[in-house]
């Protein structure tokens, strides 16, 4: 087995002695559709592996392989996966899948073109002619959800999602995480805001955000909303609540932190 990335401390036992997770080259996971599971014992005959996950009891191992059936295993792609997440192998998956689509994907200098090479001591990769390595793409992403009294502001973003939730937007160059919070509220909702208040933060890997949410408060109840962006946006109560992202995630897990606090 190679180790070629620095490895996490895994902070759960879900996992114990040693486990591998498969990727193809397409970006497919290695699933069983009886167990539900993606993390396996076995490494099916791939020496090969890079190893992600370390903690006392265990380690994992990804592999990248080729879109071959292994036994009586399917390969599929991420909406498909989703599904049969918890928050538990959610931080397993958003690991395996960025790090398989970087190994992958993004293997030429987007400046000089050179084949670029992994460096051992660090998550980058080196050019020859770059002075500086070359890490993963992350893009740092808010959610909000603004309260007044009882009341949260909820938005149903013009996405064909079918959920009432939280505002977001990407943090762009040049901005701070609490002016991006600012603008997203008053470019969506057009209110200003006061109270921002961090929640927690999570890894999505659909494809590549790192997720971060507030609470935050305002004095104005009415809206003018971005009809580009916003089909919809109201005040809701705990008795009103309308259909919201599942908990898993960490728009859910805001709403309902929102709507207790
Ligand atoms: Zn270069």
């Amino acid at each position: 087995m190679s180790e070629i990335f620095p490895c996490f401390e895994h902070q759960t036992d879900i996992f114990d002695k040693e486990n591998h997770i498969f990727i193809s080259k397409t970006n497919k996971l290695l699933f069983c559709p009886v167990n539900k599971a993606f993390l396996f014992n076995s490494n099916f005959g791939y020496q090969e592996g890079y190893k992600i996950f370390n903690q006392n009891k265990g380690s994992i191992f990804l592999h990248i392989v080729e879109d071959h059936p292994i036994e009586n295993l399917i390969f599929m792609k991420q909406k498909e996966v989703f599904p049969f997440l918890d928050s538990a192998s959610l931080n397993i998956y958003s690991r395996s899948i960025q790090l398989a689509k970087w190994i992958s994907n993004f293997t030429y200098c987007p400046k000089h073109g050179n084949e670029l090479s992994v460096v051992k001591s660090d998550l980058a990769k080196s050019c020859a002619d770059c002075r500086f390595d070359h890490y993963p793409k992350m893009s740092p992403c808010i959610l909000v959800v603004v309260k007044s009294g009882s009341d949260i502001l909820l938005v149903k973003h013009n996405n064909g999602s079918h959920f009432f939730t939280a505002i977001a937007g990407f943090v762009e160059y040049g901005e701070t995480i609490e002016g991006t919070v600012r603008r997203e509220v008053f470019e969506e909702v057009g209110i200003e805001i006061s109270n921002l208040n961090y929640f927690n933060s999570q890894s999505w890997p659909f494809p590549n955000q790192l997720m971060m949410a507030f609470t935050a408060e305002t004095k104005q109840r009415a809206l003018t909303i971005d009809q580009k962006e916003i089909l919809e946006a109201s005040w809701f109560n705990s008795s009103t609540l309308p259909q919201v992202p599942p908990k898993i995630s960490l728009s859910g897990q805001l709403i309902r932190e929102a709507l207790n606090s």
